[in-house]
């Protein structure tokens, strides 16, 4: 028998690095996990949608199971980076054998168009950590008036439509698309919740007007519309009157307003093929939306400030792999000296942002967990120790926490719940989670 291992880092506890710490755990590896934000999760704890409550608390016993997994260690409310809590430099000094990054897509995609800053334009990231009450987007104030537009096209412009017309209960909410209907990307279950408030007579009257720009590209107007309205048999009921409505095959060019946002102007598209491939173009056509509020979900970047080399919006990765999985790469790339990053690996969101759900995070962990499985191979093993890290961590002066900490939390927060009534119960800064896992010891 012997203690020797292997001894990896998984940096980030969203789907990705929960179920790669599996993985990785399962074949023998020594595994720690360091999370910036004290729970795990991710965006499965902070971005999906809040009353998905089943979905959310399936997600959880999954990840609690991830921690009391043997081999696997937790350290949350810790930020890797270049000027983090830990860099990743310090991870190689403090031990670890391969580096994993999961840490998701954290930057922002500005547009760079001239009112972005103004009071009322925000990104659906934040709004959905606000919602979702992951500190310190949990404190933010955000102002909505009663227009709301929400650029995109996808699963998260549905979610900010859905906010806008449930919480916010605004009178109008748009969702500004580039390309037509027929392009839209969103799954008609996420459709159902939004569905009822959807003004169909000006669904009719768009559909009028970009018609013939399908049309013009061979596309079936009448076909796409049936697409969009195959949610209403499953419409969830609304609380609100609210009217939903499309602006198809328009981009945004400017936010008009002095402090805060008084209307969007939009530039309208026509739709082109290009290598199969439908695109907009425009049309020079400027005309100015009344609203007072925008929200842009068009994906994320991700955090270049992580101290890897990042190519548009997601780390650099080694074109040609050695331990390719089903012919992806999972290999970090320094692009200045044209040289794979050989004890880093990059998976989830981190690999590709803004792409795919819970379910393709996971598998892309796993994935990134075995191409670093068969890097930990051509390594000799060792005795993982923690005592230096220990001490590292000690030197922080700040409060780290451990898997009993997160139980602790899980179940103060259940009890909570219990107390009010209420489906789900979170504190919404780190102060008060960390001041309640120590009330208890
Ligand atoms: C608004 C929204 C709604 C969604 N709804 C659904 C849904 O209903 N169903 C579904 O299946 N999927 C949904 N998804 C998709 C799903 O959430 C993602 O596919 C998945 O969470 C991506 O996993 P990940 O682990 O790659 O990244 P993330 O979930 O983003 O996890 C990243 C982790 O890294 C940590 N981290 C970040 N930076 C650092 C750092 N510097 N150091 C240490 N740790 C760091 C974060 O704290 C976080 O724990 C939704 C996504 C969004 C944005």
């Amino acid at each position: 028998m012997t203690d020797q291992s292997y001894y990896a880092a998984v940096v980030g506890a969203g789907p990705a690095g929960m179920f790669a710490a599996r993985e990785l755990a399962r074949n023998g590896v020594k595994v720690v996990i360091f999370n910036r934000d004290i729970k795990p999760g991710g965006l499965a704890e902070y971005g999906i949608y809040p009353d998905k409550f089943a979905m959310k608390e399936g997600l959880r016993t999954q990840f609690k199971q991830v921690l009391e997994t043997p081999g696997v260690s937790y350290y949350g409310n810790l930020k890797v980076g270049e000027q983090a809590d830990l860099s990743l430099d310090d991870l190689r000094a403090l031990g670890f054998q391969a580096i994993l990054v999961t840490v998701g897509a954290q930057g922002t995609k500005w547009l760079g168009l001239p009112g972005e800053h103004l009071t009322g334009v925000y990104h659906a990231k934040d709004l959905v950590y606000h919602y979702n009450q992951l500190p310190p987007f949990s404190q933010k104030k955000f102002q909505f008036g009663k227009r709301v537009a929400v650029v995109g096209a996808g699963n998260v412009m549905l979610d900010i439509a859905r906010y806008a017309i449930q919480k916010v209960k605004a009178d109008e909410v748009i969702a500004v698309v580039r390309r037509g209907p027929a392009e839209v990307k969103f799954d008609k279950k996420e459709m159902e919740y939004v569905v009822r408030n959807l003004d169909q007579r000006d669904l009719d009257d768009e559909f009028v007007r970009v018609g013939s720009r399908m049309s013009a590209i061979g596309q079936d107007p009448a076909a796409a519309r049936a697409q969009i309205l195959e949610a209403l048999p499953k419409a969830q009921p609304s609380s609100s009157t609210t009217q939903f409505r499309f602006e198809f095959m328009a981009s945004p060019v400017q936010i008009l307003g002095d402090e805060k946002v008084c209307g969007l102007e939009v530039e309208d598209n026509e739709l082109v093929l290009r290598d199969g491939e439908v695109k907009a173009r425009s049309t020079g056509h400027k005309r100015i939306l009344d609203v007072d509020s925008v929200v842009f979900a068009i994906g994320d970047r991700v955090d270049d400030t992580f101290g890897l080399p990042t190519i548009q919006n997601e780390f650099a990765k080694n074109l040609e792999p050695r331990f390719p999985m089903e012919g992806i790469s999972y290999e970090a790339y320094d692009l200045a000296h044209e040289t794979v990053i050989k004890d880093v690996f990059v998976a989830g969101w981190s690999r590709r942002a803004s792409t795919g759900l819970v379910g393709l995070a996971r598998k892309d962990g796993t994935f990134g967990a075995r191409a670093v499985l068969q890097y930990l191979q051509t390594l000799n093993p060792l005795i993982p120790d923690e005592t230096a890290l220990q001490a590292r961590l000690k030197k922080l002066g700040k409060s780290v926490v451990t898997q009993s900490d997160i139980r602790k939390l899980a179940e103060i927060e259940a009890e909570m719940a219990r107390e009010r009534g209420v489906e789900s119960f979170k504190f919404g800064t780190n102060e008060e989670m960390l001041e309640k896992i120590m009330s208890v010891g």
